[in-house]
């Protein structure tokens, strides 16, 4: 037997049991008569002991032990005099009275503890040392937990499991696919899916009513600390839905979500449009665990002869809750520094000052006069000692810009409350952007969203700028500024899917060539349907508090998109490469 107990679950009630114990070495320390040793699994950490005067060939042993090193133990639990209130183990240590070796180890290139000295990509390379780590193990555990609560949850209402195919063709989601060459079709690709979309929405067609997935998704493209090219998300889709429906639905989940994995209530979920959420916070995913809201003052602060305000379309100010004798000057200027670096490319920031003493300080000063400046007060909703910050340019770009701020002052004073989870609806986002570049429109969520049904009519006879400002019955979830998922309620009308295709600049050779399959689906009495698909990999570290998701993914891809650990993507051999037909003429005579 390897083992009677786990490494985590000796109490005081144990002392005098004799037991076995097997795991990794964590440390060995050598007190001279005694030699101390951390036994840990994936349980916890046991302490054990091994004394010079009852065993000294024991104890020689011991003291050779090298981190990590695989071993049995067997041994009396005894009370420890030196407790350990950080342990669940630490009023007990094991009095060894044997002691194997079932494998030795090098030594791990960097520490095996809580707090690592290894760099990312080290602790990727390494991945099963880092799996050894209680924090990512513990994130492991979580996304395990999280899985099968959304399964029971989505389960107990009604959602069947249904697993959709890996390997397809192109998906709609906007990003470049991966794609996987065809041996037995010369000069072909599959696409990996960037989402289920077509074939859930095919499953309503096939009457399946409820469906959900938690699967993986691939997106060729750069990456950042919240994005890897392969991810999961809980997807899913239901018939016979309304927009709020659907809403309901997955508010319902997340609620229990929160409950059975923090025993946190959320709260019933605001819904916001995305007009007010763009004109309150500068993003459609606010961060609404604090204030400081946007306060529009073009009409205020325009005619006053300062050319910077007088010839931008759009001014505003954010108003932070008593930091005026916060910020010098000094931190002012670093905070306008931040603010025009490329990423922001802001061109300057304005200050205000309401100071204790009852007077105003601004750095547009000369030509606002105070009685001015203390007009706005009230407008910016402002008492003394607060600190107004204002920037003025191009609607859409300030609007961004002045949204980075906010953030960054929310970080700067300590708003962002990690205990506090806000979640909010951000709902009717436009339908269409237009894009400068290739002169087109894009669908802003994906080309099977339907436009709100307001909106339908203008869709079919509106002329351009018409549709700019249709609305689409789209949502996204938004927890503490970040987006846990998003969906919609789905076009199942021909002429309305065609006139999308159209605006989207799709022939009606390539819509049929692309999506031909769907299209035709829809001849056969498609029910009216909508969806939605949360990123599970995020939902898991906002829950927990965290920034990024690699550490809920047992093995992630580096920035690079590089599995360091099997060093992939890598060459494959002539061979291969000629089964493919990848570097030589294909059969048909294409290249
Ligand atoms: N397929 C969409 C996405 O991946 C979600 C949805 O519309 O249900 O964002």
């Amino acid at each position: 037997m390897y083992r009677t107990h786990n490494c985590g679950e000796l109490r005081i009630s144990h002392v005098g049991q004799e037991v076995t114990l097997s795991g990794w070495v964590q440390i060995s320390r050598d007190l001279g008569g005694l030699t101390f040793v951390d036994l840990r699994d994936r349980y916890g950490i046991t302490q054990i002991v091994f004394n010079m005067d009852d065993d000294e060939t024991l104890c020689l042993q011991a003291r050779k032990l090298g981190r990590e090193f695989v071993v049995r133990v067997k041994g009396a639990v005894a009370e420890r005099s030196n407790k350990n209130p950080n342990r669940s183990t630490g009023d007990i240590e094991i009095e060894a009275s044997s002691l194997e070796i079932l494998n030795a180890s090098n030594v791990p290139p960097f520490t095996i503890e809580n707090e690592t000295d290894g760099g990312d990509d080290l602790r990727m390379k390494y991945r099963y040392l880092d799996i050894r780590r209680e924090p990512v193990r513990d994130n492991l555990v979580f996304r395990s937990q999280l899985a099968i609560a959304t399964r029971s949850h989505l389960a107990s209402q009604g959602f069947i499991e249904v697993e959709t195919p890996v390997l397809i063709k192109s998906t709609p989601e906007g990003a470049r696919d991966f794609v996987v060459p065809s041996r037995m079709n010369p000069g072909q690709f599959y696409a990996l899916p960037q989402s289920p979309q077509t074939f859930k929405q095919i499953l309503m067609v096939g009457g399946l009513d409820k469906y959900f997935q938690i699967v993986k998704c691939f997106r060729d493209e750069d990456l950042r600390a919240d994005r890897q090219p392969e991810f999961t998300q809980i997807d899913c889709e239901m018939s016979f839905v309304t927009r709020d429906e659907v809403l309901d639905t997955f508010e319902g989940l997340t609620k229990n979500l929160f409950k059975s994995l923090l025993n946190v209530d959320l709260p019933d979920f605001p819904k916001m449009s995305y007009d007010e959420a763009m004109e309150r916070y500068g993003s459609d995913k606010p961060d609404t665990r604090f204030g400081m809201e946007f306060c529009d003052i073009s009409q205020l602060a325009k005619g006053h002869g300062f050319s910077v305000f007088d010839d931008a379309e759009y001014i505003v100010g954010i108003c932070a809750k008593g930091a005026a004798d916060k910020y010098s000057n000094k931190d002012i200027k670093k905070l306008t520094e931040w603010m025009q670096r490329p990423q922001i490319g802001a061109k300057g920031v304005v200050n205000i000052k309401y100071q204790e003493d009852g007077s105003v300080k601004s750095s547009i000063g000369k030509f606002y006069d105070d009685e001015t400046l203390m007009a706005w007060k009230e407008h910016f909703n402002a008492a003394s000692n607060d600190l107004i910050l204002i920037l003025c340019g191009e609607k859409e770009k300030t609007q961004k810009q002045m949204n980075e701020l906010r953030l960054e002052m929310g970080r700067q004073l300590g708003l962002m409350d990690p205990t506090v989870f806000n979640p909010l609806w951000v709902v009717d986002f436009p339908l269409l952007e237009w894009d400068e570049d290739s002169n087109r429109f894009h669908a802003m969520h994906h080309p099977f969203t339907s436009p709100k049904k307001a909106d339908q009519e203008r869709m079919l006879n509106g002329d351009h700028e018409t549709m700019k400002a249709l609305r689409a019955d789209a949502y996204d979830l938004v927890i503490n500024g970040v987006e846990i998922g998003g969906g919609s309620i789905r076009i199942h009308d021909r002429a309305l899917q065609s006139r999308n295709f159209d605006l989207l600049g799709f022939t009606k050779e390539e819509a049929e060539e692309q999506f031909g399959f769907l299209l035709g689906a829809f001849e056969y009495g498609a029910p009216p349907h909508g969806g939605i698909a949360f990123g599970f990999d995020r939902l898991c570290a906002v829950m927990k508090g965290q920034n990024s998701i690699r550490d809920f993914i047992a093995f992630p891809k580096n920035n690079q998109g590089r599995d360091m650990m099997i060093d992939s993507p890598s060459r494959i051999d002539t061979i291969q490469m000629e089964e493919l037909y990848l570097n030589s003429t294909a059969p048909n005579g294409e290249e």
